[in-house]
């Protein structure tokens, strides 16, 4: 426990806000850590996004988490950003010291940790298809890179967006872009992950079933109380495995709260006990 009577302030940013866990998954990791902390939701509409983080740091806070709409516009207003936040081009945390913000993205991060970690899941030499080309995509695909997998193929509805995230990592061989349509002839993966938010909508994209067999782990960047769409589906297919994002969720947060406080929690305890 540190020995100062004032709690330093964290956040996050978003909008809509309210049904974010990010409150509840800080406050578990400073009691386990014993870090003297708030955390608390900020509700900011577009427009009001950059006021609304400028006067958390006026105010004394100390960082903040960015969720949907805004990890593209903290991007912008980071005067300091890391490689992570650079490849991604979106930010998801945000440390503020002496007024001047420095940009992070631990999505990559906590997704690469829950699968090889929490999952169990061997990365080096798969056979790997991501569905979706947004923000959440772009975050994922360097850390993937990093684990030397065989092959990473990037399919996106709008193939222009799948193009340019593929691009952005210049010409390694191991990447490629390929139509929703080219899906079709390729065999079973070893690993694929659903980065499109389809399923909040509750749609599962139209991924032909060849893509899954018996070998196949599939993982849902999106989280819900029951089966999203895309695993109902992964299961449905025969898939090995099929998982939704509840770890990478808790794993981001432990990246975050490890750049904010030089430490890091037990996610093991908590993912047993989030209430989904
Ligand atoms: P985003 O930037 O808005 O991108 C959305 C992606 O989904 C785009 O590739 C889009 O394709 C695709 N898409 C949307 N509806 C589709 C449909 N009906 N059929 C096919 N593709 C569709 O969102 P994001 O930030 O990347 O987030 C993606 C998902 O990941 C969200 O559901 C988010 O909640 C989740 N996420 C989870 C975590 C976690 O910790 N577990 C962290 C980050 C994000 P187009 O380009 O064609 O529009």
């Amino acid at each position: 426990m540190t020995n100062k009577s004032v709690p330093d302030r964290y956040g996050v940013v978003g909008h809509p806000v309210d049904h974010s866990r990010s409150p509840l998954i800080h406050t578990v990791f400073a009691r386990q850590t014993g870090q003297n902390l708030t955390y608390e939701l900020i509700d900011a509409e577009p427009g009001a996004f950059e006021t609304a983080v400028r006067g958390f740091g006026a105010a004394g806070g100390k960082g903040l988490n960015i969720t949907v709409p805004h990890k593209e516009a903290a991007f912008a207003l980071c005067a300091d950003r890391s490689e992570a936040a650079r490849l991604a081009g979106a930010v998801n945390t945000i440390s503020i010291e002496a007024g001047r913000l420095r940009g992070d993205n631990t999505d990559g991060d906590g997704f690469i940790r829950d699968v090889t970690v929490n999952q169990r899941q061997a990365l080096t030499n798969r056979r790997i298809v991501v569905l979706g080309a947004g923000g959440a995509a772009r975050g994922i695909v360097g850390p993937l890179l990093g684990e030397q997998p065989a092959e990473v193929v990037i399919a996106n509805r709008t193939s222009d967006r799948a193009d340019q995230l593929v691009a952005l990592f210049g010409t390694d061989p191991r990447l490629r872009a390929v139509s929703f349509d080219a899906l079709k002839e390729m065999p079973a993966v070893d690993v694929l992950v659903n980065a499109t938010s389809a399923g909040l909508k509750g749609e599962v994209p139209p991924f032909p079933p060849s893509l899954v067999g018996p070998q196949s782990f599939c993982y849902d960047l999106v989280y819900g109380s029951l089966d999203t769409p895309f695993v109902t589906w992964a299961k449905a297919q025969g898939a090995g495995r099929a998982v939704q994002g509840w770890g990478m969720l808790v794993e981001q947060a432990a990246q975050s709260f490890w750049i904010w406080r030089g430490v890091r929690p037990d996610t093991k305890q908590l993912l047993k006990q989030i209430p989904r």
